[in-house]
C-alpha cells in the first residue's frame, strides 16, 4: 500500500519567507520600511497566539509590526477611530483586524473600515470583488497559501476537478475562486449538500475547510487526489489537547496521492501571504511595484 505524499507547508512557507526577506530589503533601500498593523480585541487564547505568529514572523523578515491591543470591552465607536488612524497614517501599509471580534462589535462594518489599499487579509467588499472579477488586489491569505501548495505539487490545475468542502467568506467561496480562474472544474460541498462524501469522492482535489475535526475520511476521496486541510480543530485526546485538521490524516493518507498535514500545513502559508501582502501593498502605495494579479498567488 502507497502512503501519500505529505506536503510540507512549514518547509514552503519558509521558502517563501526567505525571498519575503530579500523583498524587504529590496523596498527599505528605495526607503520603504514596510509596516503591518495588528489589532487585537480581547485577550482570546487562541487569537493571542495567532497574533504573536504574525508579530514574530513580520519582525524576522524585517517588517515593522504595531500592535495594538483594545480591551474586550472595547465599543465600536473606538475600534472604528483605531482603524481610521491606522488608515490615515502613511507609515502603516497594512491593517489586520484578529477575528474573531467580541460580541457586540460588528465584523462587516469593522471589515468595511479598512482601506482597501491597507486590507492584508483581503476581506474587504472592493478587493473580494477584484478577486471575483480577476483583478489585482489583495486575495485573501489562506486560500492564496492553498493555491500555492497546490501549484508546488501539481503545476498544471487546468481541468481538475476540485472539491472544496466549505463555503465561508474567508477561506471556501475565496478558494473557491481561485480554483476557478486556476481553470478547474469545480464543486463546492457544504452544510446542506446532499451526499457530500460522494460529491466529495469525485475530486482531483480536495480542499476541506469545514471546522469539523476529521470529518473527511478515506470514504469521502478518490483514489490519488490531492487533499489540502484547512481545518485547525482543537480536541483532547487521553485528557491531553491535541490540534487536528478537517481530514483524518491516518486513513485518508492511504488513500491520496498528496495531502497537507495539521499542523505544518496550510497555517504557515496563511502567515507567509500576510506578509506577501503587507510587502505588496507597501509598494503599491509607495508607487514602486504594481500589486501581483490576485489570481496569480
Ligand atoms: P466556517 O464555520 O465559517 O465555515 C464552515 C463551512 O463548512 C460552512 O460553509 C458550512 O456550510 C460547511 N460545513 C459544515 N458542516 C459541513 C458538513 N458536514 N459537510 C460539508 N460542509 C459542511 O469555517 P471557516 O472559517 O471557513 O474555517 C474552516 C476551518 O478552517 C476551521 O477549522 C478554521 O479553524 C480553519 N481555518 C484555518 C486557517 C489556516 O490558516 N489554516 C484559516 C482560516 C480558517
Amino acid at each position: 500500500m502507497s502512503v501519500a505524499h505529505m506536503i510540507d507547508g512549514k518547509a514552503e512557507a519558509a521558502r517563501l519567507l526567505d525571498m519575503l526577506r530579500e523583498d524587504v530589503s529590496r523596498l527599505r533601500a528605495q526607503g520603504v520600511a514596510p509596516c503591518l498593523a495588528v489589532v487585537l480585541v480581547g485577550n482570546d487564547p487562541a487569537s493571542e497566539v495567532y497574533v504573536r505568529n504574525k508579530v514574530l514572523r513580520a519582525r524576522e523578515i524585517g517588517i515593522e509590526s504595531l500592535e495594538c491591543r483594545l480591551p474586550a470591552d472595547t465599543d465600536e465607536p473606538a475600534l472604528l477611530g483605531l482603524i481610521a488612524r491606522l488608515n490615515a497614517d502613511p507609515a502603516v501599509h497594512g491593517i489586520l483586524v484578529q477575528m474573531p471580534l467580541p460580541a457586540g462589535l460588528t465584523e462587516s462594518a469593522v471589515i468595511d473600515a479598512i482601506a482597501p489599499a491597507k486590507d492584508v487579509d483581503g476581506f474587504h467588499r472592493e478587493n473580494v470583488g477584484r478577486l471575483v472579477l480577476g483583478e489585482p488586489g489583495l486575495a485573501p491569505c489562506t486560500p492564496s497559501g492553498c493555491l500555492h501548495l497546490l501549484r508546488r505539487i501539481a503545476h498544471d490545475l487546468s481541468g481538475k476537478h476540485a472539491v472544496v468542502v466549505g463555503r465561508s467568506n474567508i477561506v471556501g467561496k475565496p478558494v473557491a475562486t481561485l480554483l476557478l480562474q486556476a481553470n478547474c472544474s469545480l464543486t463546492v460541498v457544504h452544510s446542506r449538500s446532499v451526499n457530500a462524501a460522494q460529491l466529495c469522492r469525485q475530486a482531483d482535489i480536495v480542499i476541506a475547510a469545514v471546522g469539523k475535526p476529521q470529518l473527511i475520511d478515506a470514504n469521502w476521496v478518490k483514489p490519488g487526489a490531492i487533499v489540502i486541510d484547512v481545518g485547525i480543530n482543537r480536541i483532547e485526546v487521553d485528557g491531553k489537547p491535541k490540534l487536528v485538521g478537517d481530514v483524518d490524516y491516518a486513513s485518508v493518507s492511504r488513500v491520496a496521492s498528496a495531502i497537507t498535514p495539521v499542523p505544518g500545513g496550510v497555517g504557515p502559508m496563511t502567515i507567509a501571504f500576510l506578509m506577501k501582502n503587507t510587502i505588496a501593498a507597501a509598494a503599491a502605495q509607495h508607487g514602486l511595484r504594481q500589486q501581483a494579479p490576485a489570481s496569480a498567488a
